[in-house]
């Protein structure tokens, strides 16, 4: 499995040699982990991060760096399971967040490929169009801005989109290579081949045991290891694991245009154009399904294949990697992030969307350890209890792409 972010000159670090102190101990050395040492430090706290093996080479490594607000979950089903109020406030959250990556990049002059481009969730069919046409009402019901484009983009099959401007992407390890310099300058102690094995309560606050027998003294600690490493009650049964299929092609110059697409089926894809010197490159993924299945990985990036040739017809393209990655979804379509038990931190459950999540998770969690308080803090609260009416559409959600395609590729 090979990524299209590798870089060659990603900083390293030396594992934990001596037991040692901080203010926050974050476990985890992902974006979710590093967003966060990077924000709690410029606010003045002492970091430790620790890092089971190098950072930014999980999940991180394997995203296809789609930055946006237009969550997995559509902003009407978040009406219809949470409220406008609710559903708002999410979107709101992905919004702030885009503002605040950019904010970053040009005041730490993160060199990262960060561009701001258009998402456009597009429609197969006529039919297709018009529920995009009710979740286009509900995005400007609640006062953000999109607009229905009601004939075809440029470059593949489809017939029309809803398109949301102010979206972005980047070159993720680019993004994450200038925020670990940024927090290290602010003084983050970074330790790699550093896996924390155990946390428990201490009169200073937690006390974080590595496997190599060495520990960290911490008023608080962060858990940002993707699934929550030490697995706490209050996030049980609130995630499952999903596995979904990317490959990256090289397309001929101006074959589409630059930015972010979508469909709206179950499962669902997503592609992303991006223009080089002499041509573009794409990189396409989607056929999501549970991991629990074990579907022989040959069937779904088959089925992949077949989308492209379907969507894209007649487009010349040649395949420079493939990759698969899990995808934490979690059981009411919010992430969970914020205080489970006195001191500790959690940041999971990201769906698809872990870049604005990341962002988001840092904030909020900087916030409520610097007990400044987020009025996100509810919103995405890890001990909030499971409300029926959520837990029906995402059940609904997740049958229907169990049905959709995760069977359908099991007999490819
Ligand atoms: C194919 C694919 C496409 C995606 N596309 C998008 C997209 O377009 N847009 C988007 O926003 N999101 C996307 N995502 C999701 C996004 O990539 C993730 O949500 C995000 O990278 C998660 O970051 P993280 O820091 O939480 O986890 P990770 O990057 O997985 O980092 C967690 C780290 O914790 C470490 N760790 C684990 N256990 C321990 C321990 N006990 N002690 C110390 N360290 C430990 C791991 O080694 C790892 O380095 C995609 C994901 C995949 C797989």
């Amino acid at each position: 499995m090979s990524s299209v972010w590798e870089i060659e000159d990603m900083p390293e670090f030396e594992p934990l040699r001596e037991d040692a102190q901080a203010d926050v101990c974050i476990v985890g050395g992902g974006i979710a982990g590093i967003w966060t040492a990077y924000l709690l430090s410029k606010a003045g706290k002492s970091v430790i991060l620790l890092e089971a093996d190098k950072l930014g080479r999980a999940a991180t490594l394997y995203t296809t760096a789609f930055i946006t607000q237009v969550i997995d979950t559509d902003l009407s089903d978040l009406v219809k399971m949470f409220g406008d109020e609710k559903a708002k406030l999410s979107w709101l959250a992905g919004r702030e967040a885009i503002d605040q990556i950019e904010a970053v990049i040009q005041e730490e002059k993160v060199d990262c490929d960060f561009m701001r481009v258009p998402i456009h969730t597009y429609a197969k069919d006529d039919k297709e169009l018009e529920t995009l046409r009710d979740e286009e009402s509900e995005v400007r019901r609640l006062g953000f801005n999109a607009g229905l484009l009601e004939s075809p983009l440029k470059g593949f099959t489809n017939a029309g989109a809803m398109k949301m401007p102010g979206q972005a992407k980047y070159h993720p390890m680019k993004f994450l290579r200038g925020l670990i310099k940024a927090a290290e300058k602010n003084g983050v102690k970074f330790h790699e081949k550093a896996e924390a094995a155990e946390l428990t309560p201490s009169a200073g606050g937690v006390h974080i045991l590595t496997k190599s027998g060495r520990s960290v003294e911490a008023k608080d600690v962060v858990v940002a290891t993707y699934e929550p490493f030490n697995n706490p009650k209050p996030t049980h049964f609130k995630k499952g694991m999903y596995v979904t299929y990317v490959y990256a092609l090289e397309i001929p110059k101006d074959s589409l245009e630059v930015g972010l697409y979508e469909d709206n089926r179950n499962p669902y894809h997503y592609f992303r154009v991006d223009d080089e010197e002499d041509k573009q490159t794409m990189i396409v993924g989607g056929e999501d399904h549970r991991a629990e299945l074990g579907f022989e990985e040959g069937k779904s990036f088959r089925a992949l294949k077949e989308f492209i040739d379907d969507t894209f017809t007649g487009l010349k393209y040649k395949v420079s990697h493939k990759w698969q990655g899990g995808i934490l979804e979690p059981s009411d379509g919010l992430p969970l992030i914020g205080e489970y038990a006195e001191h500790q931190y959690v940041a999971a459950a990201f769906s698809g969307n872990g870049m604005t999540y990341s962002a988001i998770s840092g904030k909020i969690l900087t916030d409520l350890i610097m007990d400044r308080g987020s009025k996100y803090k509810e919103l995405y609260d890890p001990k909030r209890s499971l409300a029926g009416k959520p837990l029906l559409y995402k059940f609904r959600d997740y049958a229907e792409e169990f049905v959709g395609g995760a069977v359908k590729n099991l007999f490819k």
